[in-house]
């Protein structure tokens, strides 16, 4: 189904990145992996991806900083000529009430969840519009929909990000370029593994589906929306939360 196409994902040494990068591979694309720090995971994932018969990159950056993400792209063009697909996935938290919330956590998660995307938003346009084709799925969160106590910084990131969807969706969706959105709800990654047992099990009485999601749930979502099949579909956000917000 993607066989030959080239897909960019960012924080794919982990967790919905990780699913969304051997996802995508299973269906023939060539990968290019992001990640952060953890090089020893991204690596153990760019030899999975190896295995499975397509071509892979591995490239540590952080996506705060723009001149990194310039580097990720140009080596993602240099190696595979075009890039058919980017999913910006990279995300992190530092929750807190308000009242205890210190700038700088306001500071970094705004930096990387929402500026970070921008700045791979802005590398990338360039490109697709020369190509007159591209996919972009971008990584929100149910909370840029309802917010939730504790996660001011987070929630306004993910509804952010839901904001810049929708906007560059309008800008070049004559390009033949795509941009849509997939708002999680809680799926069991590291991200979620420090919430309380107790918490965890209150969450699942409010799903409809009676579970937390999984990466590959998340995963199978993007791989719709990086194909042909979502070819006329942009601009939307795809929530992938066992019914629990609707
Ligand atoms: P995770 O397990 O914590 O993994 C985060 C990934 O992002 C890692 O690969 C990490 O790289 C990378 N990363 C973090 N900061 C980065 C930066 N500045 N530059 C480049 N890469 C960076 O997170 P997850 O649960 O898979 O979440 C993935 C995305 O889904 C995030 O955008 C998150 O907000 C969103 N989401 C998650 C949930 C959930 O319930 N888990 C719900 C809604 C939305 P290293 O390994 O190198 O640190």
């Amino acid at each position: 189904m993607l066989k030959g196409k080239c897909a960019i994902v960012t924080g794919a040494s982990r967790g919905i990145g990780k699913a969304i990068a051997l996802k995508l591979a299973s269906l023939g694309a060539n990968i290019v992996l992001n990640y952060r720090s953890n090089e020893k995971e991204a690596l153990e994932v760019e030899n999975e991806i190896k295995g499975m018969g397509v071509e892979t990159l591995c490239v540590k950056g952080d996506i705060s900083k723009s001149e990194e993400v310039d580097n990720l792209i140009n080596s993602a063009k240099e190696k595979f000529g075009t890039i058919d697909i980017m999913v910006n996935n990279a995300g992190i938290t530092k929750d807190a009430l308000i009242i205890r919330m210190k700038e700088e956590d306001f500071d970094n998660v705004i930096d990387v969840n929402l500026k970070g995307v921008f700045n791979c938003l802005k590398a990338i346009t360039p490109i697709m519009m020369k190509q007159k084709h591209g996919k972009i799925i971008n990584l929100s969160s149910v909370v840029g929909i309802t917010g939730n106590a504790g996660q001011v910084n987070y929630s306004a990131s993910k509804a952010g990000v839901i904001g810049m969807t929708k906007s560059l969706a309008r800008e070049v969706g004559s390009r033949g370029i795509t941009v849509n959105a997939v708002a999680p709800g809680y799926i069991e990654t590291d991200m979620t593994e420090a919430l309380a047992d107790k918490y965890k099990e209150e969450m699942k009485k409010t799903i409809p589906l009676k579970r937390l999601g999984k990466a590959s749930d998340v995963a199978n979502v993007v791989a719709f929306l990086a194909s042909e099949s979502a070819d006329y579909v942009t601009g939307q956000v795809i929530q992938v939360d066992g019914g629990m917000l609707m």
